[in-house]
Formats: structure tokens, sequence, C-alpha cells
């Protein structure tokens, strides 16, 4: 790799957040801006809940060519932005924001970010099919939307709290519906979209994986760890399964290329997730 450091005319992009210091995204990024010889660098702002709107004024007034946002700041985002991606405007959330000329556009790559994980990780086509979502939280309501766009046959969300699943299940319009567990055996697609599984909670279960059969797809949004019990559950019952990495690498890449105008180079990106998560 050509050895690089900053000079006058270096790119900023950066990701606001609170809690951000354990984000990968500046280890994703910065590791694509070299792989491509880029004369840009990506840094974490620790923002707390209330300040979007100074952050975005910040933005503005330095001219940052790129912004990554993660909790609490989607939805104060989205209403401090100068446009909304249709995808952003359904949602009520911002992920990814991106200059155009004076303007700064409001993106949600999430749901385009696990469509193009499920392609690539699974190869399975929602058109016409019948998926389930487990949860209804901001990960949730960006795959139900992604799905019922990518023409899914139905979108049914299971979530614990009703009034969440009925506003997510609404993205999906005519083919979005409330499920209860017993749906997700009729299911081509579940997708576990809870937070259930994280971090050091690797053995809960969202739901009864003896639901689960062969010639189903089963994606867990988790990624760290790696292999939930969910996972390794489906995995045991002859399913295709993946975990939550390919979502975060390919929406990292869509605001990169969104960013940067250049194709993003997916395997540097997965590299850096990968080493980022195995503590490197
Ligand atoms: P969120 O907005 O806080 O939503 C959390 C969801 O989990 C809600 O549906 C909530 O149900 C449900 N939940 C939490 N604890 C539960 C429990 N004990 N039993 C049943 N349901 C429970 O979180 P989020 O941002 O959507 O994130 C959800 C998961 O997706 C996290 O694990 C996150 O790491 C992962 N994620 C992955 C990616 C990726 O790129 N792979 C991107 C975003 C998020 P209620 O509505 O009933 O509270």
């Amino acid at each position: 790799m050509v050895a690089w450091s900053p000079t006058g005319t270096t790119r900023l992009a950066a990701v606001i957040g609170d809690p951000v210091r354990h984000s990968l995204s500046p280890a994703i990024h910065n590791a694509a801006f070299r792989a491509l010889e880029l004369d840009w660098v990506f840094l974490a702002f620790e923002v707390p809940d209330g300040g979007a709107e100074r952050a975005l004024a910040a933005v503005r007034s330095l001219g940052i060519a790129g912004l990554s946002v993660t909790m609490p700041h989607k939805t104060a985002v989205a209403a401090a932005v100068d446009r909304l991606s249709p995808d952003a405007a359904a949602l009520g959330a911002v992920n990814c924001v991106v200059r155009r000329g004076d303007e700064l556009l409001g993106e949600n790559t999430d749901g385009p970010g696990f469509l193009a994980a499920l392609a690539a990780d699974t190869g399975f086509e929602p058109a016409g099919r019948r998926c389930a979502v487990v949860g209804a939280g901001g990960a949730a309501r960006a795959v139900v939307l992604a799905l019922a766009r990518a023409g899914a046959g139905e979108v049914r969300v299971v979530n614990r709290t009703a009034e969440r699943a009925e506003a997510a299940a609404a993205l999906a319009g005519d083919v979005g519906r409330v499920g209860t567990e017993r749906d997700l055996a009729g299911a081509d697609l579940i997708v576990q979209a809870t937070s259930v599984g994280m971090g050091d909670r690797a053995d809960a279960l969202a739901f009864d994986p003896g639901l689960l059969h062969e010639g189903q797809v089963l994606v867990e949004l988790v990624y760290q760890p790696a292999e939930t019990a969910l996972l390794a559950a489906a995995r045991a019952r002859g399913l295709t399964a993946a975990n939550g990495l390919g979502m975060l690498v390919h929406q990292a890449a869509i605001a990169f290329e969104l960013w940067t105008g250049r194709p993003a180079p997916l395997a540097t990106m997965a590299g850096a997730v990968r080493a980022g998560l195995a503590g490197d």
C-alpha cells in the first residue's frame, strides 16, 4: 500500500453518534480510501443526543464531504438536511448524508445494503416470495421497506410490541402484515432483526428455532458475535443462513460510492470489519 498522509486538499468524511468509540466505520472507510489511493480521511465524532443540528451546521460550514449517522441521531438528521431520498423519507431516518452542491441529501443505505448482502450471501431473490421480519426497530423497518421495494409477495412483521409491528408492516404497503411466531414456519425468508443474541447474549433466542426447516433462508442481522445460537440452530436444521456482516459492509459500500463516486472495494471493507471485530 502507498504511504499516505493528510494534506491541505484532503477531504473529510465522518460518523456522528453516541456511543461512537467502538464504531467500525472509521476502519472500514479508511481501509477503502487507502485501497483506492483516495486523498480522504474518515473520523468518528461523539455527538450527544440533541446535538445533530449543530453537527450538520458544522458539516455545512467545514465542507465535510460525507457523513455517516448512527444512534441517537438518525431521526434528528432526517429533519435537518435539505432533501431526503425516498427511503429516508419513508423511514424518517437518515444513516448517510451526501453533499450535492450546496445541499445536504439525507439517504438511508440500510435497506439497499441488506438486499445487496442477501443476494451475495444467500442468492435469495425476494420477488413474489413470503418474507418474515422479526423485530420492528430501525434495522427491521429498513429491511421491511427494502423487501417490499424488491417485490416481495408478503412481508410479515413479528415483534414483541404490537404497535411497533403495525407501524413497520405499514411500510410494506399492500404486502405488509403483522404476524405471530407461528407464521415463521410458512416463510421462505426469515430476517432476525431484534437485538436478541447481540454481544454477550449470543445464547438468547428471539424465537423458537424448532419452527425452521430446510428450504428456508435465514438472515440474522446481528454480526457480533458472528455465530449466534439462532444461526447455529438454523444451519443444523439445513437452512441457508447468513449473519449481519454482509449488510454492515454493503450499507457502508453504498455510502462510500455516494460520497466518492467510485466503486467500493468490497473485499477490503469486509476485511476491515473482520479485523475490527477480531480486535486487531
Ligand atoms: P432497535 O431500533 O433498538 O430495535 C430493537 C428491536 O429488538 C425491537 O424490535 C425490540 O422489540 C426488539 N427486542 C429487543 N429486546 C428484545 C427482547 N428481549 N425480546 C424480544 N424482542 C426484543 O435496534 P435496531 O437498530 O433495529 O437493531 C436491531 C439489531 O439489528 C441489533 O442487533 C443490531 O446490531 C442489528 N443491526 C445490524 C445491522 C447490520 O448492518 N448488520 C444494522 C443495524 C442493526 P420492541 O419493539 O418490542 O421493543
